[in-house]
């Protein structure tokens, strides 16, 4: 089980937010009979039937001196309904000897409440930038669904809009490359501006996945989506294109919600399956 690895001269390391919600497939994925689960129920459910998602970001740092990368921004302070506790990013990043104000970019993924949640402080109802020398980086076909009234949501309200006002938010489209071996991918679908996060340095890759999956079994079948995909169509042509991408050049997957056992891990092809492999 790893939470940390070098993707050449960079380092790519899991930042735990909070144990997510307990889930139920069936719920979760309307379309996938119960049954469809059985050949996966050993490594991608729990025995009680359920999976536990985690809530997490992930840092990219180098050692040449730039200020680290933050890729989403977990659920935020909470307290969570689920568990009565509080989320741990700053004290997950604290542990890893990053305080907020060495990040110099904080990438979103997407602008799901899950993604964001610590973008923003809040002061006596004043925001500021949790990140205060960062600039975010938000795709900008998420910000031009979201912000739009009929689409907008608490989260989007809380955790995204006031960037703008603070002056530190960046609309990016495309491949648009963040810093020199570090670039977002499109993978549209989960929402209109899903973004991967690529790290390419010394002939290794990385790529962080955001919710381009949820669940371990969507390795082996990627036309399987969760109910928060906002267009099946698109994100399982998103999820079948970076999946097959990912196998056949060999790339180190860091995903977003699976359990911290597993987390990392490369796409592998056992017979006709791909598969997970956790590193
Ligand atoms: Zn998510």
């Amino acid at each position: 089980m790893s939470t940390s690895l070098g993707i050449g001269e960079f380092e790519i390391t899991t930042v735990q937010d909070h144990q997510g919600m307990d889930r139920n497939p069936v719920e979760i994925y309307p379309a996938v009979p119960a049954l469809a689960w059985d050949p996966y129920r050993e490594f991608a459910l729990d025995p009680d039937g359920f999976y536990r998602s985690q809530w997490r970001g992930h840092l990219i740092s180098s050692s040449n001196g730039d200020r680290a990368i933050l890729v989403d921004t977990g659920m935020g302070p909470g307290p969570h309904d689920h568990t009565g506790k509080p989320g741990e990013l700053p004290g997950s990043l604290n542990a890893l000897g990053v305080s907020p104000e060495e990040i110099g970019i904080v990438v979103i993924t997407h602008t799901h409440g899950d993604h964001i949640g610590w973008n923003v402080s809040y002061d006596a109802g004043v925001a500021r930038a949790t990140f205060p020398n960062a600039r975010y980086l938000v795709a900008r076909a998420d910000w031009d669904h979201y912000s739009a009234p009929e689409n907008s949501n608490e989260a989007f309200e809380h955790s995204i809009r006031p960037l703008e006002a603070l002056g530190v938010l960046d609309l990016v489209e495309g491949v648009h490359e963040i810093r020199h071996g570090v670039s977002t991918l499109p993978t549209n679908g989960h929402t209109p501006g899903h973004q991967c996060v690529l790290v390419e340095s010394n002939g290794e890759t990385g790529v962080v996945t955001g919710d381009l999956f949820h669940n371990v079994a969507q390795i082996s079948e990627p036309d399987w989506c969760p109910i928060f995909d906002w267009d099946t169509t698109i994100s399982t042509r998103s999820r079948r294109e970076l999946l097959d991408r990912a196998e056949r050049e060999g790339w180190t997957v860091f995903s977003g919600h699976l359990g911290i056992d597993k987390s990392i891990g490369k796409i592998v092809r056992i017979g006709e399956t791909a598969s997970w492999s956790a590193l």
